[in-house]
């Protein structure tokens, strides 16, 4: 099904594009992966599913499970560990076979701790499921919070940030807008256009459950509005989103067709788009009032809350030229990509290098038994691409022309290639968001992205190393302090002790002084009362001698 845009739409909608004249326009190989309907790809047991860990941005979770455990399908394997953190499920039921370091999809080509389930191709589900909160209008914010993050639902656009948290605003921080992201501007991708297309009514009741828990937030006397954008080039997703919005009769739901331009699906690049709010740098869309959810999370959060299903599988595309039937497929989680190739027909002649997203994002992988993850939107196998060598830059300033975060990529390059990382960082190194489109238009063909990314890893790994000194020094000194109070109160005790026994020493010389007077005086009298008891032998002569 496709629609036509009504001419004028786009410009009585749209605020202002974002930093005009920026972005690329690159092939957009899309059409391929749209030609076949989107199928479920079930979990068999001839191919174990393989689960990292750390599938999102923060602490890697707690695991419940055992080498022989049973497991049910969607029964937790691993528990989210602090704040920032979600839970792992089962993808599939079936035995725990074993809890190792496999390869994980990274850039790094790292392998990291994964949990290995051989399915029995049941898909019994047993008692693990999570209660239905049919009636979510009744269930109050945090209750709903805490059910996606049970769910172990992350935001399925790349990003991997829990989604519970970034619902989880700060009381007073007035929210007035829920931007729902359908642009998919990456080249090749297609996995959200398919899910608009086929699921737009979970997609749109997900978004409500949003608007309901960030309800406290509206700013007084004005409404909350749910903005879904979504690129032109995709008219039968926007006919199928504007058709379920008509469907909830929600006045503040809306569709807004946005230019075709790369990187349009941008965060801060969409909401200043649908807005015309520009996100300023080092802040969060909250700090300007906006949600940012992609299409993908918001059906997860529908699904967690109304139906009490665990996020265990997503739509991908696995498209390319190596690809014998580019398509979308809904896949388990653990998938490995090999398996997922071969549901797909299978490689071509000219499959030889796997990427794990687009084109212009996407991280190349070392093999094909990397799996699937949360954040697998697409697995594209492509012919070798003939690496042109780097020339020195000609400041033809074509970089930052195309920058959407408007930046000047070219003196980013220089202090990064120069590890002159405070200079990078004030010319906003951290607001790059990698998007590849002033490495795309350089004539020299320079890896701008390559450096950018190597400068952020080695400003984090240093931070890291600050923080880790900083938090070494406090104990030292917090060591040094105790030991010093330890002294200090030894000190004190002893003095006191020889205080006392100084005092001490004095009573008793007292006491034995007034012993000694008590007993001089004591004699004195003994001897005065035994002188007054002699006999007066004086006046007994005077008597004989008057007698005589
Ligand atoms: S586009 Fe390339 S050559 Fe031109 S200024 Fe930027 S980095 Fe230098
Ligand atoms: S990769 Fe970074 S510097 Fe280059 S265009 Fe994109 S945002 Fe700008």
């Amino acid at each position: 099904m496709s629609i036509k845009i009504q001419a004028g739409t786009l410009s009585k909608k749209l605020k202002k594009l974002f930093n005009p004249g920026a972005g690329i326009h690159p092939e957009y190989c899309k059409q391929e992966s749209l030609q076949r309907p989107v199928t479920r790809m079930q979990s068999t047991p001839a191919v174990d599913l393989i689960l990292p860990l750390q599938q999102h941005m923060g602490n890697k979770p707690d695991v419940l499970v055992r080498p022989g455990d049973y497991v049910y399908k969607g029964q937790p394997l691993a528990a989210a560990k602090g704040d920032v953190s979600v839970p792992i499920h089962a993808s599939s039921s079936g035995t725990i076979i074993a809890i190792e370091e496999r390869p994980i999809p990274h850039p790094s080509g790292l392998n990291d701790m994964c949990i290995i389930l051989r399915p029995d191709g049941k898909q019994d589900c047993g008692d693990s499921s999570m209660a239905a909160i049919v009636d979510y209008r009744q269930a109050d914010e945090e209750t709903l919070r805490t059910r996606i993050c049970e769910a172990g639902i992350v935001g399925l656009g790349g990003a991997v940030f829990p989604a519970a948290i970034k619902l989880n605003v700060r009381p007073g921080i007035p929210i007035d807008t829920l931007v729902i992201n359908g642009a998919e501007c990456e080249p090749y991708i297609t996995c959200d256009d398919m899910l608009m297309r086929d699921k737009a009514d979970e997609i749109i009741a997900g978004a409500q459950i949003m608007l309901h828990i960030l309800k406290s937030h509206a700013p007084e006397g004005q409404k909350q509005q749910c903005l879904i954008g979504i690129e032109d080039n995709k008219p039968a997703a926007i006919a199928a989103m504007r058709k379920a919005v008509a469907n909830s009769g929600d006045q503040c739901l809306k569709v807004i067709a946005v230019p075709t331009v790369y990187p349009a699906g941008g965060e801060k690049q969409l909401i200043q788009t649908l807005t015309g709010k520009e996100v300023p740098s080092g802040h969060r869309p909250a700090d300007i009032g906006v949600i940012c959810h992609n299409v993908a999370t918001s059906r997860a959060i529908y699904r967690a809350v109304v139906l009490g299903e665990p996020l265990i599988s997503r739509y991908v595309t696995v498209t390319g030229a190596g690809v014998q039937q580019p398509q979308n497929i809904e896949v388990d989680f653990g998938t490995p990509i090999a398996a997922l190739i071969e549901y797909a027909g299978g490689y071509t002649e000219q499959a030889l290098q796997l990427v794990m997203g687009g084109p212009m994002m996407g991280v190349s992988l070392t093999n094909d038994m990397i799996p699937v993850v949360k954040a697998t939107n697409c697995v594209l196998v492509q012919p070798a691409v003939k690496e042109q060598a780097a020339l020195p830059c000609i400041r033809c300033g074509k970089c930052a022309e195309a920058c959407p975060a408007d930046l000047l990529p070219q003196q980013l390059y220089w202090h990064a290639r120069a590890k002159d990382y405070e200079k990078a960082e004030a010319y906003k190194l951290f607001d790059c968001i990698e998007c590849g489109c002033c490495a795309y238009v350089c004539p020299s063909h320079i890896p701008l992205v390559d450096y950018y990314r190597f400068a952020k890893s080695e400003v984090r790994a240093a931070k890291v190393a600050k923080q880790k000194a900083e938090l070494a020094r406090k104990r030292h000194d917090f060591h040094v302090e105790r030991l010093e109070r330890a002294k200090r109160e030894r000190a004190e005790r002893l003095a006191k002790h020889k205080k006392k026994a100084v005092s001490g020493d004095k009573k008793d010389a007292i006491q034995a002084a007034l012993e000694r007077a008590k007993a001089k005086k004591a004699k004195a009298a003994e001897a005065k009362a035994q002188t007054e008891a002699a006999p007066d032998n004086t006046q007994g002569i005077v008597k004989e001698d008057s007698a005589s």
